[in-house]
């Protein structure tokens, strides 16, 4: 049997560090390095509101003062490029997060090019031409701080990631390489898919694909990190199908309770980083 590795609980750790930064934070340099993030949502999606609420809530609970901008689902890609503008430029505003999806007329691309890296709380400005990889991307940082957690070193291992994403997959294989592992990344044009993750000794999916990778697609005994989430008939489900894959692995992340409360706990982490930026 697998051992579960418990996001969930390794978040809450996760966030005892930060309440416990900020505090230090306050106490070294006054009530003006409280670390903040600006949350902005456009548009009234259920799942987007929620998860807003939910990391402004993080927020509280960590010494983190949040702030919440709504939009209308109407607002032009113009006016909201004007606001991350200003935002930007108000020496206020540590941390810029806006919440995605974003309504099809707004630009993905262009919003999140428009946030200033010093701001950026997700992390996506980590580009792979960039070596600042200590505000990193919160997934991939996510998934890292748990194999560190569960003593998995991931040094001269093969890690396969399936999923090429620029939010989990790419930035995922460069924090891979970052630790010494040796990387494989697969897609959706890779031959023999099974060939490949069958070598792995870290598997981490992200393909957005619910139960995609099956207990034939797995090595015995290899660690098994699944990203995905999706839902079926309104219930959470991974990338990863874990009836078939759990009973091969040596430890495998649940959906949910796996990767989510982690990434969530990352944007804290990132939050705390760029207000301790902003006092050297
Ligand atoms: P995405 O943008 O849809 O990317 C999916 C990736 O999977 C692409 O690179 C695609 O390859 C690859 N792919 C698709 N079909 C494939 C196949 N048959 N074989 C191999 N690769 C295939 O998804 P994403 O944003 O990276 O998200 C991935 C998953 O992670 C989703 O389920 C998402 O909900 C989840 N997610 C979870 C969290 C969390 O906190 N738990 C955070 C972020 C994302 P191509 O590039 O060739 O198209």
């Amino acid at each position: 049997m697998a051992k579960l590795i418990d996001g969930k609980m390794i978040a809450g750790k996760v966030m005892e560090e930060v309440a416990e930064g900020s505090r230090r934070l306050v106490a070294q340099y006054g009530e003006e390095a409280r670390p903040n993030m600006t949350l902005v949502l456009v548009g009234s999606d259920p799942v987007s509101k929620k998860l807003v609420d939910l990391k402004a809530k993080d927020c509280e609970k960590t010494g983190i003062t949040p702030t919440v901008i709504a939009l209308s689902e109407t607002t032009s890609e113009e006016k909201l490029l004007r606001l991350v503008d200003r935002l930007n430029s108000d020496e206020d505003v540590k941390a810029i997060l806006c919440q995605l999806p974003v309504p099809e007329h707004i630009s993905t691309k262009k919003l999140l090019a428009a946030i200033a890296p010093e701001k950026d709380v997700d992390g996506f400005s980590a580009r792979i031409d960039s070596d600042d990889y200590d505000i990193a991307a919160c997934t991939p940082a996510a998934v890292m701080r748990m194999l560190k957690e569960s003593g998995v070193e991931v040094a001269g291992k093969h890690c396969v990631v399936v999923g090429r994403d620029n939010m989990v997959g790419k930035p995922m294989a460069i924090q891979l390489l970052l630790n010494d592992a040796t990387v494989t990344v697969c897609h959706s044009k890779t031959a023999e898919l099974a060939e490949h993750t069958r070598r792995a000794d870290v598997l981490i999916v992200a393909v957005q694909k619910p139960r995609f990778v099956t207990g034939d697609m797995v090595k015995e005994g290899a660690v098994v990190i699944d990203v995905g989430m999706n839902y079926i008939d309104g219930h959470p489900v991974g990338d990863v199908d874990f009836d078939s894959v759990e009973p091969k692995a040596s430890m495998i992340t649940p959906v949910p309770g796996g990767v989510g409360p982690m990434t969530r706990a990352g944007l804290l982490v990132n939050a705390l980083k760029l207000a301790e930026r902003k006092t050297k």
